[in-house]
């Protein structure tokens, strides 16, 4: 039955080291590594505990609610799934929803948390180019062979996928009028799929969804589970009776607007190297690449501090004269710098919200919603 705790003892293997973490699950435990020294100050301490629950969600969401290949596994070969936005997307999402209905973080610390969550997607251009599908059915040549392109060319499936969790969470709670929600996905997969020994595959958690939901998800599933397309925050948030403010609609819009250059540099003992050029940046259009040594700006020998120093004095359009070795080979790019909005985004409550909205805020976060 959905609801049972399906174990007699689960224990927590717990490994304090200098500098690694993670952690490892298992049916009736977790193997755990976190970085001794760094349960504080708070936000740290905070990272542990979605950890724990995180490995701790996984007893149901993965050893127990099985995708398709995962599990009985083939340790000789790779086991390829679509679903890792499902096994670990989702945990990823509930790791932060059950530290919220634990006591341990506020509502608005949980909503803080997925507007950082919402902009680091939004600053990652493999967004745009590859599906949580791909990203789950590609991990092992992709996720875990991460190059200096990974950025432009794929996404997270831990990350889209916890943003997925919650749109379709809420998807769910609007559609049934707040009578279901994703909890209610995770008990019928367990009841269909894990009581019956059986794994499930990418067409039952939609199915699954869509009996909760009360409607198809055909639309949702399509665009953005199988397709890359920009993800409508909007339109789920509202069903909780808030919204996402990206700094682009408030009036001080010009005022937080900053020179960008779409590089990321570093320091190599005496070398100032470009370590990843964003797709679509002035810097990527304008022809700087990746492994580029940057010598000068504006015709003056750099070090990193002194190019990030110069570049936050140039304004939006105003040229960036960078002088680069490529490989042997100098060259001098004339580079015109864009603009992008310097601010946090921020998860607002409506300004009426509906009885509806409330009611489903306050089933979703445990808390009254107030402005
Ligand atoms: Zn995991």
């Amino acid at each position: 039955m959905g609801g049972e705790i399906p174990y007699r003892d689960y224990t927590f293997i717990l490994h304090l080291r200098a500098n690694t973490g993670g952690g490892l699950e298992h049916l009736n435990s977790t193997a755990l590594g976190f970085r001794r020294f760094s349960f504080t100050p708070e936000t740290s301490y905070r990272s542990f505990l979605t950890l724990v629950a995180h490995e701790f969600f996984h007893l149901w969401n993965v050893k127990r609610i099985r995708p398709d290949a995962l599990g009985p596994f083939d340790y000789t070969k790779e086991n390829y799934t679509k679903l890792l936005w499902v096994a670990e997307g989702i945990t990823s999402y509930y790791e932060n929803l059950i530290t919220r209905r634990a006591g341990l973080v506020t509502d608005k610390e949980f909503l803080a948390n997925a507007a950082r969550a919402f902009q680091n997607l939004q600053r990652t251009p493999g967004r745009l180019i590859m599906s949580t599908e791909e990203a789950s059915f590609d991990s092992w040549i992709k996720y875990y062979r991460q190059d200096e392109n990974s950025i432009n060319s794929q996404v997270d499936y831990y990350d889209k996928g916890a943003i997925l969790g919650l749109l379709l969470d809420l998807e769910i709670r609007k559609r049934s009028n707040g009578a279901k929600s994703l909890d209610d996905v995770m008990r019928y997969l367990y009841g269909e799929f894990f009581e019956k020994n059986r794994n499930y595959t990418p067409a039952d958690f939609q199915k699954a969804s869509e009996m909760m939901a009360g409607s198809s998800l055909q639309e949702f599933f399509a665009k953005y589970v199988r397709g890359h397309e920009e993800l409508d925050y909007n339109t789920a948030l509202a069903a909780a009776g808030l919204r996402l403010d990206t700094g682009e609609t408030s009036g001080t819009t010009r005022a937080l607007e900053k020179a960008y250059l779409g590089a990321e540099v570093a320091q190599e003992s005496d070398r100032l190297m470009v370590r990843r050029v964003y797709a679509g940046s002035p810097a990527y259009e304008q022809g700087l690449n990746t492994g580029d040594q940057i010598l000068a700006l504006d015709n003056r020998r750099v070090t990193k501090d002194f190019f990030d120093a110069r570049l936050a004095e140039k304004r939006p359009g105003d040229l960036a004269n960078v002088t680069i070795f490529r490989f042997d080979d100098l060259r001098s790019l004339p580079i015109k710098l864009g603009a992008f909005i310097d601010a946090p985004y921020r998860i607002i409550e409506l300004a009426t919200p509906s009885d509806e909205q409330r009611r489903i805020y306050q089933s979703w976060l445990g808390a009254p919603l107030v402005r």
